[in-house]
């Protein structure tokens, strides 16, 4: 059985820490460097339901997209949920390890999961990173759907194939409109609409789109939009990264057992269709 250290030298091989935006914060946050691992977890959010999760399950190791702490704390207590989360890790012996914009980066990354649940083909990164000769990392993906198909169907599909949550998929644009390609961004893309419409893409798949940018967005071009939960779009790359865990431990003879969160800790938890007649 690997002790942390090694698991945690292989996934930094995966998503290396250096990658991460300067305002991230990634890497471990707990754990004994020299403790046996044989159980992972992973999960898009270090909540409080999930550390719990992992503590029935019996692992090592919680492996999340999101930090914990992404600024600094002066205190760990367990009066705050934070820290309590922390108490739980550390009295089950469980370290916690955060890949975030380092994944989001990654060949494949969280995008490249995103795109894999939808059915598309990768052709290359939205924003491509510059230290990459080879041109495959960076954020996002553009994407061919083969065979298009409506703007309708293909919310329709983004609401099988994501895992479900309260808000669904929300959809901008003319329902009938073919869809070729496709941009996605897994997490919060609307910082990414400048890159999106100098991809000359039909439609873009991200979370969180809010009113102006999405407004403006539309005004611009016909560009259509496919709004899913944060946690929805993220969630594939924790399968993803799990597959790559097993295939490391399979090669290393390690034998970790892998698993995946399916707890939905997307913070909305109803959704309400509004009525025909209320105005
Ligand atoms: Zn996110």
């Amino acid at each position: 059985m690997p002790v942390l250290s090694e698991v945690i030298a292989a996934l930094d091989a995966l998503w290396p820490p250096e990658r991460a935006e300067q305002w991230d914060a990634v890497g471990t946050v707990c754990g004994d460097p020299d403790a046996t691992v044989t159980r992972v977890l992973f999960a898009v959010d270090p909540v409080q339901e999930v550390v719990d999760e992992a503590v029935q399950l019996g692992a090592d190791l919680l492996v999340t997209h999101h930090p914990l702490y992404l600024r600094g704390t002066t205190t760990v207590s367990a009066g705050t949920f934070k820290g309590r989360a922390v108490h739980t890790l550390i009295k089950n012996d469980i370290a916690l390890h955060v890949a975030h914009t380092n994944a989001d980066r990654a060949d494949p990354g969280v995008s490249d999961a995103l795109a894999g649940a939808l059915d598309l083909r990768v052709t290359g990164p939205l924003v491509p990173d510059a230290s990459d000769p080879a041109g495959r990392r960076g954020l996002g993906r553009i994407c061919e759907l083969d065979p298009p198909m409506s703007l309708a169907d293909f919310a329709e599909r983004a609401a099988k194939r994501l895992p479900a949550t309260a808000q669904g998929i929300r959809v901008a644009g003319d329902p009938q409109r073919t869809v070729r390609t496709v941009a996605v961004c897994g997490g919060s893309g609307d910082s990414l609409f400048d890159e999106v419409r100098a991809a000359g893409v039909d439609a873009y798949v991200t979370a969180d789109l809010r009113h102006h940018p999405a407004s403006e967005a539309q005004q611009h071009s016909p560009l259509a939009l496919v709004d899913a939960a944060h946690w929805a779009t993220e969630w594939p790359w924790t399968e993803q990264a799990a597959a790559q865990l097993d295939e490391i431990s399979d090669r290393h003879g390690w034998g970790l057992r892998t698993h995946v969160s399916r707890t939905v800790t997307d913070p909305w938890t109803a959704h309400a269709a509004s009525s025909a007649h209320n105005h």
